[in-house]
């Protein structure tokens, strides 16, 4: 098992034993409370370009991209309606953190680059990246975006950044500690990061000792978020503050999303 990425604490216990009846545990760290599966079953790289999750990214999480960028889909237009004021009120959330327009910012998992666009459309220097070289391409070419294709940690990324976006990412990555001390690189003093994932209070009603498909049989919530490839890290509130403060980021919002069990801090980096 390997060490806390958070806190470098050696010493973990088992939070779930076999979760779902298939023979991976989930892990607590004894001295700061992060919960993590075992390091050794993450392979992103290969995860996140296999054709499955190509095929689960156009029916899912890379949608609301796909409805920007294909406008002869019937129902795009009132889609894109819906997107583009979804997306402004974001950035009207962040400029209003920020206490300003932000003149740049890079989002880390950007997908095709629907969020991305609508910034780009507001003015702002809006670059990114995301492992799914596909979905990179298409941010690239049909939308016409400065978006890097590969690992957050193995880029290269602009420095002196206004904004640096989060949304669903610090969730599957193994190592959400080495992510954020690169964001904190990467803003300028003063800038801010807005991070969106799963908050594990919510969750705590799920029953981890039956397998997905009994979970089906009687309607319970879905599994997804405790699988292990997927989710390598588990967040409660109080562990994402502390690895805010951990790297030098002081957290100055958090809104709660108790419909899907999401919350998204708003930190800044302190003016030097
Ligand atoms: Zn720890």
């Amino acid at each position: 098992m390997n060490a806390c990425n958070l806190c470098g604490g050696a010493k973990v216990e088992v939070a779930h034993a076999n979760v779902f009846g298939q023979g991976v545990s989930l892990v607590r760290c004894v001295a700061c409370g992060f919960k993590f599966y075992d390091r050794t079953y993450m392979q992103p790289e290969a995860f996140y370009n296999s054709p499955a999750n190509d095929d689960f990214a156009e029916r899912s999480y890379m949608y609301g991209s796909q409805v920007i960028a294909r406008q002869t889909d019937e129902q795009a237009p009132a889609n894109k309606v819906f997107l583009v004021s979804y997306y402004g009120a974001v950035l009207d959330q962040v400029a209003h953190v920020l206490g300003r327009q932000p003149r740049t910012l890079y989002e880390v998992g950007c997908d095709w680059g629907a969020f991305l666009r609508v910034a780009h459309d507001r003015g702002i220097r809006a670059t990114g990246c995301d492992l799914n070289r596909r979905a990179a391409e298409i941010a690239q070419k049909r939308m016409g975006l400065d978006v890097a294709a590969g690992a957050f940690l193995a880029l290269d990324v602009p420095t002196e950044q206004d904004v640096v976006v989060l949304f669903d990412v610090i969730e599957h990555i193994p190592n959400p500690r080495d992510v954020m001390e690169r964001v904190w690189g990467m803003l300028a003093s003063g800038g801010i990061a807005a991070i969106k994932t799963f908050y594990d209070e919510y969750h705590q009603t799920v029953p981890l000792d039956l397998s997905p498909a009994r979970h089906m049989d009687r309607g319970l919530k879905t599994t997804g978020y405790f699988d292990p490839t997927a989710h390598p890290c588990h967040f409660d509130l109080p562990v994402l503050r502390a690895l805010m403060a951990r790297v030098g980021l002081n957290v100055v919002k958090e809104t709660l999303d108790e419909v899907n069990g999401q919350v998204t801090l708003f930190v800044r980096r302190p003016a030097a």
